[in-house]
């Protein structure tokens, strides 16, 4: 069976034809090491975000940069905190990583309450907008929680920011202890590049590289550098599949409402949904019965969910069409 595969939040479009035909091109030098500053897509990244080369690291996947800001800013005399429903990898980095973590209990609408993070005095990691709940803090808040923390490293992770939220890119060189995280996996279509990088001060960045520099210098193959280049060039590109995937987004959400699901209000690539009458489990196994693949979750608090990618259009609609039998007379 050919699934339609609405689980890992890919998008659902090709990487730019830039990006392809510059990894092409790199494929016929593939005998020689890549660059271990990664320069050239270094300087790209920063001039298209507006800060300095200093203030960028480029690593294999956002995966590879948050664990290496586990291993640099974190131990047991430096504990972290994140929220109990989040990305799962940040107690997996933690663990693996030997640091004690504490879970703050989202609120039952499943938001952040930025109190509970205020002045809290631990390393904290916050994916913004949140994983896999779809929902984003304000800018503010996150900034509030970056100045309550000054002694301690604060982590945005960004891997969905650019389908409809404001970057805290913008605070990274007035706060010397905020490090962003961003990824070409989904907005720029390059999951299988494995490319993603982190922002913030100098200072911070250059213990990042430490790290890198100690682990695996070339992190960043040649072709997947060339294609990243080739996209940071295709920006207009990247910016038209947000909109498309935005535009599905909603209408798709509108769709889901009318059967009788409830979603959070999701600024992501992807929608995050309970029926009303049938559970979580049942209408993944039901979905897949026909050939959609969407990602369920056991844990309690949200196994009444699951967490649909945005595809194409026509994805979506078979989609609906299948969730339309699924839940009709329900
Ligand atoms: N952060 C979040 C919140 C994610 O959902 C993901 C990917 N699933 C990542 C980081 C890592 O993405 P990548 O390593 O592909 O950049």
């Amino acid at each position: 069976m050919r699934y339609i595969k609405l689980n890992t939040n890919e998008s659902p479009f090709p990487p730019s034809e830039k990006a392809q035909k510059y990894a092409s091109q790199a494929a016929s030098l593939l005998q020689l090491y890549p660059d271990p500053q990664c320069a050239e897509l270094t300087k790209k990244i920063a001039q298209n975000l507006g800060v300095e080369y200093e203030n960028v690291l480029v690593t294999n996947g956002s995966d590879e940069i948050l664990n290496f800001a586990f291993m640099a800013f974190c131990d047991k005399e430096h504990p972290c905190v994140f929220p109990n429903i989040t990305y799962g990898f940040y107690s997996v980095f933690a663990e693996v990583n030997s640091i004690p973590y504490e879970e703050i209990p989202l609120r039952d609408d499943f938001t952040i309450n930025v109190e509970d993070y205020i002045g809290i005095n631990k390393n904290i990691f916050i994916a913004n907008p949140n994983a896999p709940t779809g929902i984003a803090l304000a800018l503010s808040e996150i900034e509030r929680i970056v100045k309550s923390n000054p002694d301690n490293i604060v982590v945005i992770d960004e891997a969905y920011v650019d389908f409809g939220n404001e970057s805290a890119v913008s605070l990274v060189n007035k706060y010397d202890n905020l490090l962003v995280t961003q990824t070409f996996s989904k907005s720029r279509s390059m999951a299988g590049a494995r490319l993603g990088f982190g922002v913030g001060c100098r200072e911070l960045i250059a213990d990042l590289n430490t790290i890198k520099y100690s682990t695996n210098p070339y992190n960043i193959n040649k072709m997947t550098m060339a294609a990243g280049i080739g996209a940071m060039e295709d920006e207009e590109y990247t910016k038209r599949n947000c909109r498309e995937i935005i535009k599905t987004r909603e209408y798709t959400a509108a769709e889901l409402e009318k059967m009788g699901f409830t979603l959070t209000k999701s600024t992501t690539n992807f929608l995050f949904a309970k029926h009303n009458k049938i559970s979580g489990s049942e209408i993944y196994q039901k979905l897949r019965e026909e050939g959609i693949l969407v990602r369920h979750f056991d844990k309690k608090e949200i196994c009444d969910y699951n967490r649909i990618t945005i595809g194409t259009l026509e994805d979506m609609q078979i989609l609906i069409d299948t969730l339309k039998k699924i839940t009709e007379g329900k």
